[in-house]
């Protein structure tokens, strides 16, 4: 039988760093990283036979637990009718249509005020594309060509994806790797980006007032999961709507982790001050697993993107009828009852967590932003990336360690979310729960 750390030796040999995403090589925990072999409900199966509870749900599209039957079968369905066209499908059209009646769904329903009155339909158009880097992309090229500006403002510890204009001060791997943006980008692009600190809305005045009339887009994580959680403070959405709309710039959402997850639409519609986005982009769970992700908007604006508009953007897979599939069956069952489960068991983790961690003497918060939540090793919340950066971030490696070696596997930096799903049931958190005071302490003696 193979090893973990056979297949990563191997690895390594074939592939830079033996991964294809940064942060699965553990570097920052200092642990050989697992080679998954099969994964069902709440639990992964590593090469070597171990299975663990598993918090990461492949960064948030198992959020109905892993190879779920329902989604299993629509692939395999789906499969059997071709891969896939480079042409239109039904489905296609009906994940569009779900995406937009959901999110106009939570906006009306909330109770709060977005929905009286919903001014406009905040989704009328949508694009599929493969991943949340298109995504976000896509949606700045829009902005960019609705404005004629060029100008992107961003936030610090913020994560967007891997294009080049969106890596500097970002959150998730760039953050965990401690890396200021990228190599690669040249500066002409790095210089129409200006990175603010997050929750600062004087920082966001500040910059509209000395540049407005060049900012084509401010582009905001709903609910920032990327540098670990950090809550929008109240009505900070709404505030930066309100200045970006004033000066003609427009706002870009960017729900590709909290989408479909946080709510049965998002962050948006559950933010309890109402605001406006001009562009939202999803990813993650709306894919269900398989590569997908979407953009939407109002008709005026999406339809500046070609074959109807001057703004182009394309894809040979996009839209592929077994991502198409896989997305449709996951929110066909993420109902109020999938979101009751999930809410229930991420809020009996993160106290377990918490009193796990106060038991042992370790200094922490532990910040929410509904159902996701991360452990911070920080006297005081933190609300925006230098002050995450403050934290004691040494206490996660041996934390994640004893968590990982009890069999339970979290995501691989204290710059992450851990992300529950409706498969954790009480056998999975019941494990989670018996294996937290002694990550605690060892987080104690770090
Ligand atoms: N935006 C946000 C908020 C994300 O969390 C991510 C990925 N974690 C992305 C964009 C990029 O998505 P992808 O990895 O699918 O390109």
């Amino acid at each position: 039988m193979t090893t973990n750390a056979q297949e990563f030796a191997r690895a390594r040999g074939a592939m830079p760093g033996g991964v294809n995403s940064p942060v699965r090589a553990f570097g920052s925990v200092h642990e050989t990283p697992r080679f998954f072999a099969s994964a069902t409900g709440p639990y992964v199966t590593d090469v070597e036979g171990r299975e663990y509870v598993d918090l990461v749900g492949s960064w948030g599209p198992a959020i109905l637990g892993h190879a779920h039957p329902a989604v299993v079968k629509a692939v395999q369905d789906a499969a059997a009718h071709g891969l896939g066209f480079g042409a239109s499908t039904p489905g296609e059209t009906e994940l569009a249509e779900l995406i937009a009646a959901r999110v106009l769904r939570q906006a009306q329903q909330t109770g709060s005020p977005v929905a009286e009155p919903v001014e406009a339909h905040p989704i009328e158009r949508v694009r599929l594309v493969s991943t949340g880097t298109e995504a976000t992309m896509t949606a700045i090229r829009l902005a960019r060509g609705a404005t004629g500006r060029d100008l992107i403002v961003k936030f610090a510890g913020h994560y967007h994806g891997h294009s080049d204009g969106l890596l500097a001060e970002a959150g998730s791997g760039v953050a965990t790797l401690a890396m200021p943006g990228s190599a690669g980008v040249p500066a002409p692009i790095a210089a129409q980006t200006l990175v603010i600190p997050y929750n600062d809305i004087d920082a966001v005045r500040e910059v509209f007032a000395a540049r407005g009339a060049d900012i084509a887009a401010v582009i905001v994580e709903a609910a920032p999961a990327n540098m670990g959680i950090v809550p929008p403070a109240h009505g900070f959405n709404a505030a930066l709507a309100d200045i970006a709309h004033a000066h003609g710039a427009l706002l870009i959402l960017d729900e590709v982790l909290t989408g479909f997850r946080v709510g049965p639409a998002g962050w948006y519609g559950i933010d309890p001050v109402p605001f406006s986005p001009d562009l939202v982009t999803f990813g993650k769970v709306v894919g269900g697993g398989l590569p997908l992700a979407a953009l939407g908007g109002s008709a005026a604006l999406m339809e500046l993107l070609a074959p109807l508009g001057p703004v182009y953007q394309a894809g040979t897979l996009s839209g592929n009828p077994l991502a198409v599939a896989a997305g449709r069956a996951t929110l066909d069952h993420l109902d109020a009852d999938a979101y009751a489960r999930i809410d229930a068991a991420a809020t009996t983790i993160a106290d377990a967590a918490a009193s796990a961690l106060s038991q042992a003497g370790v200094t922490h918060v532990v910040q929410r932003s509904g159902n996701l939540f991360s452990i911070q090793f920080a006297a005081e919340a933190p609300v925006d990336y230098d002050t995450v950066k403050a934290q004691e971030a040494f206490r996660y490696a041996p934390f994640f360690r004893t968590m990982l070696a009890q069999g339970v596997s979290l995501p691989p930096s204290v710059f992450e979310a851990w992300f529950v799903s409706a498969a954790h049931d009480d056998a999975a958190v019941a494990r989670i729960v018996e294996a937290l005071p002694a990550a605690a302490r060892a987080a104690a003696e770090a």
